[in-house]
């Protein structure tokens, strides 16, 4: 497995302290809970507990486990939230990924290079004026 680090955009707290990244959340009904990521980009599973729900569709409002400043907050598209990798070579780029709850959307960015990650990343192109050629 890869060994990408993960951090808050605000504290750069370490977001992923073992095999997944954790994330605080919250529900437009005000529940709160703690998600676990996979940091394979791309790869969607969550592990979170089973009393804590997530509605496909629903806007999950995503928080830094350790400082708590809103990942939301970090992109002009208020439906992303964004957050730090740094890769094995200690080269950061930015994740911005979709706070819609099932959709499948991640971008990974360093400077203009831009990754598209998920089967409804394309929902986003627009946002960088074209669709990123690799
Ligand atoms: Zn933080």
């Amino acid at each position: 497995m890869e060994k990408n680090d993960f951090l808050c955009p605000h504290c750069r707290g370490h977001l992923r302290p073992n095999n997944k990244i954790i994330l605080s959340a919250r529900t437009p009904d005000n529940k709160v809970g703690l998600i676990l990521l996979s940091p394979e980009l791309g790869e969607y599973s969550v592990v979170k507990h089973d009393s804590f729900k997530l509605t496909e569709g629903d806007h999950i409002d995503i928080f830094c486990p350790v400082c708590h400043a809103d990942l939301g907050t970090y992109h002009e598209n208020k439906n992303l939230a964004k957050i730090i990798m740094i890769d094995e070579k200690g080269i950061e780029s930015d994740i911005v990924f979709s706070e819609i709850a099932g959709q499948k959307s991640t971008c990974k960015i360093h400077g203009d290079q831009i990754e598209d990650f998920g089967e409804d990343a394309s929902i986003y192109t627009n946002l960088w004026g074209a669709t990123p050629k690799y």
